[in-house]
């Protein structure tokens, strides 16, 4: 039936929607324009009024969204302005889902161009919004008749020549000139008419018509802002790279969005003809353009548990054995690395993001960090837990985009012009999780923006006119690797790592993982990656060859053992599950544990080395205490953290203080936050003390200060890497070869 329909008629059939569904909007447009310009109807009310009309809508957006329009200006009361009727839209949101309309990147064809699409993705780039003209006046420099080009694609138009059927003079525009007219008129000469001769203006200023009359001598221009979209983690099967798609915005939809959100695009799909210099191609690219956004708030709205996961999820929770459930679903295939595994745990689940009145916020997330030898499975573990979480994003700290982790203002191909801020993984990753591998090769304004947003949650960009803040509410799980390719227990990891201190203490955990030969464990290992290859042959076989020399029960038992405890669609549900309800609060006990165990570790260091001893913890440890203790209780899905949340944060951050931040049996935080311990202090002044007193005038050799250290017992190693780094410090140097001095300061 609409098919046959005449624009008038699809018009009537419109007014009569809006009259039904949306009266009270169309006053509001009237009284509050230009603040409110478009109607947004509800994409369900078309159906419900008709069906067919819906179906149209889709199909025909051009036609459609144009009789929409007309019979929005035509329902607006009788005594509005002309810029009102001019300045409607009609912008429809809720677009019915798969196959009709919703649909990813990647599954755009061909047979989408002109039909309205809904598009979900996250923001990865918008442009500065700017200016386009879409409806030019030209004026005549000849006979100063003015002249309409409506523009109509990104190459801008002028007229063919002065035209005659517009009231002009006929000249071509090789014989005349055109002159735009903007909005200010200062260009516009008035043309001296005989008939009504009006009384010359005093001065000779150029004569701008009263405002009513002098709409059409100004060209129309919008505010037009371009946008990328990229697909988001969710709709991704099993590490396919996202696709990007392109979108142009215009007036009230400019500025709507920024970077990193996550939103819906509907709009109607459009084609553009690719061309070299001067020759066109038959290959043509598309891009949206954007009739509404719907902007997703929660975290978790796409992530659908249906009554009956909500029930297994419950029952999951009162399970004895969940955290080893939990833990066992971690990447069955890697084996061991279970104080790791139980920490990315956590991490998946998270502590409690605060508000507080003032508006500070403090975060929830959990950041780990493993630095080690290669090939201990880091990547490895980075990849599954982004498969694994709700908006898991992966990257690497070599990003090859100008946005790296963080963002950037860049001025590109892309902006035609002007700047585009530009989302990196971080910011992609808002409320959900990070994965960085190869932190340790980001680059220098990454590592910047990289503090502000490990703490704040938050990135800014100022540069070229765009000021922006953008929200990367993620835990990071990041990876690095030792600048001498393996991992030393012996030396510090500030000096092992190409990471500020400052960085480092950002992290809640830091794991180093180490590739020692260890018979047992070699075994176990070998053992376990032998039998996770078996059992993917066993399946391959029984899979493409025909015969049964396999059963399923073999395949099956092979399987065991690598299988995940809870398979990961359920996992990734009860993670979003637990985030999105349960908020865990603190027992009285859990406070008092915490606040003994910070004060009783700080004291016991300053009673055996007093005053300027080793500082084992600072107060981001209780911080990291708390989110871990508060990530436990949520893990079963409990409202208070208990006693056990508490020892299970204390046991995985003492863990990880051992092996990383301690000297002589006891935690010494400096080892992280400035890179000397206490020890190596004292131990350094030794040293300098030494030099100064052997040294005769030709400086010292490092044989005869070893000779000395070694007399006092203090660790060969040691010295010659604090010797090195007294040398690169600049504090003591080399008059002749393989000499020491200490180098004095100046007064
Ligand atoms: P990294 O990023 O630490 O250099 P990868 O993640 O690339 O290491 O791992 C190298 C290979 O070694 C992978 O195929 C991984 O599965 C295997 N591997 C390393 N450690 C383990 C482990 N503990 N269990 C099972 N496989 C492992
Ligand atoms: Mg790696």
């Amino acid at each position: 039936m609409p098919e046959e329909m005449t624009l008038p008629q699809l018009a009537k059939l419109w007014r009569d929607f809006i009259q039904d569904y949306y009266r009270k909007e169309i006053l509001e447009i009237a009284n509050s324009f230009p603040e409110k310009r478009s109607l947004t109807v509800s994409y369900k009310d078309v159906e419900l009024f008709d069906p067919e009309l819906g179906a149209f809508l889709l199909d025909k957006p051009n036609s459609a969204i144009f009789a929409a329009e007309t019979a929005i200006r035509d329902s607006l009361p009788p005594d509005v302005k002309p810029e009102v009727r001019r300045g409607v839209h009609f912008r429809v949101v809720g677009l019915p889902p798969k196959p009709l309309a919703l649909t990813e990147v990647r599954e755009l064809r061909a047979k989408h161009i002109g039909k309205l699409v809904a598009v979900s993705g996250l923001v990865r780039k918008a442009t500065q919004v700017k200016p386009k003209l879409v409806d030019g006046v030209f004026q005549c420099a000849r006979c100063l008749a003015v002249i309409r080009e409506p523009q109509f694609d990104s190459v801008f138009k002028e007229p063919l020549e002065c035209y005659r059927d517009q009231g002009g003079c006929g000249k071509s525009a090789a014989s005349t000139r055109f002159i735009l007219l903007t909005n200010d008129l200062s260009l516009f000469r008035k043309p001296v008419q005989p008939a009504d001769a009006a009384p010359p203006s005093e001065g000779g200023e150029p004569q701008v018509p009263p405002d009513a009359a002098s709409r059409d001598l100004r060209s129309v221009f919008i505010d037009t802002q371009k946008i990328e979209i990229q697909e988001s983690p969710e709709d991704l099967r099993g590490g396919d790279q996202p696709e990007r798609l392109t979108a142009y915005a215009e007036d009230d939809l400019c500025k709507k969005i920024s970077p990193g959100d996550k939103v819906v695009l509907n709009g109607v799909l459009r084609s553009q003809q690719r061309s070299t210099g001067q020759v066109k191609s038959t290959f043509f690219d598309w891009y949206l353009e954007i009739n509404s956004i719907q902007l997703e708030e929660h975290e978790f709205e796409d992530v659908e548990i249906s009554p009956e996961e909500e029930e297994r999820i419950l029952r999951l929770a009162r399970n004895k054995d969940i955290y080893r459930l939990i833990i066992g679903s971690i990447a069955p295939t890697i084996y061991g690395m279970e104080v790791e595994k139980e920490a990315l745990a956590l991490q998946m689940f998270g502590g409690v993001m605060k508000v507080m009145p003032d508006g500070t916020r403090i975060r929830g997330d959990a950041h780990i960090l493993l630095v080690g030898d290669p090939g201990t499975a880091k990547s490895q573990l980075l990849r599954y837990i982004t498969r694994l979480v709700p908006r898991g994003i992966y990257a690497s700290g070599k990003a090859s985009t100008a946005a790296g982790l963080t963002a950037a203002a860049v001025h590109d191909e892309f902006g035609e012009g002007r700047w585009t801020l530009e989302a990196g993984a971080l910011v992609l990753a808002d409320k959900g999780l990070a994965a960085v591998d190869e932190l340790d090769k980001m680059s220098e304004q990454d590592s910047s923006s990289m503090h502000e947003a490990m703490e704040q949650q938050m990135i800014s960009v100022a540069k070229a006119g765009i000021t922006a803040t953008l929200q990367s509410r993620c835990s990071i799980l990041a990876a690095a690797n030792p600048k001498e390719g393996r991992f030393d227990e012996h030396s510090y990891l500030v000096d092992q790592i190409n990471l500020s201190p400052t960085l480092l203490s950002r992290f809640d955990v830091i794991f180093p993982l180490t590739d020692k030969p260890d018979p047992k464990k070699d075994l176990a290992l070998a053992g376990h990656i032998v039998n996770t290859h078996l059992a993917g042959e066993i399946a391959m076989y029984r899979k493409n060859v025909q015969d049964r020399k396999f059963t399923k029960e073999d395949e099956k038992r092979a399987m065991r053992k690598v299988e995940p405890e809870i398979v990961p669609e359920l996992l990734r549900k009860y993670i979003a599950y637990a985030r999105s309800r349960v908020f865990p609060v603190m027992t009285k006990d859990v406070m008092e544990i915490l606040q003994e165990y910070y004060v009783n570790i700080r004291s016991q260091a300053r009673s055996s080395e007093g005053e300027g001893g080793a500082i084992p913890m600072t107060p981001r440890q209780i911080e990291a205490l708390i989110r871990l203790s508060e990530a436990s209780a949520r893990l079963r899905l409990a409202n208070e953290v208990t006693a056990e949340d508490a020892d299970r944060a204390k046991r995985i951050v003492e863990y990880f203080l051992r092996k990383v931040a301690s000297e002589g049996g006891r935690f010494d935080i400096d080892a992280i936050m400035t890179g000397t311990t206490h020890v190596q202090r004292e131990r350094i002044h030794t040293i300098i003390d030494i030099i100064e007193e052997l040294d005769e005038g030709r400086g010292v050799t490092e044989e005869e200060v070893l000779r000395r250290t070694r007399s006092e017992g203090i660790p060969e190693d040691k010295v010659k890497r604090d010797l090195q780094r007294l040398y690169s410090d600049g504090r003591v140097f080399m008059p002749s070869a393989e000499r020491y001095k200490v180098a004095r300061e100046r007064r």
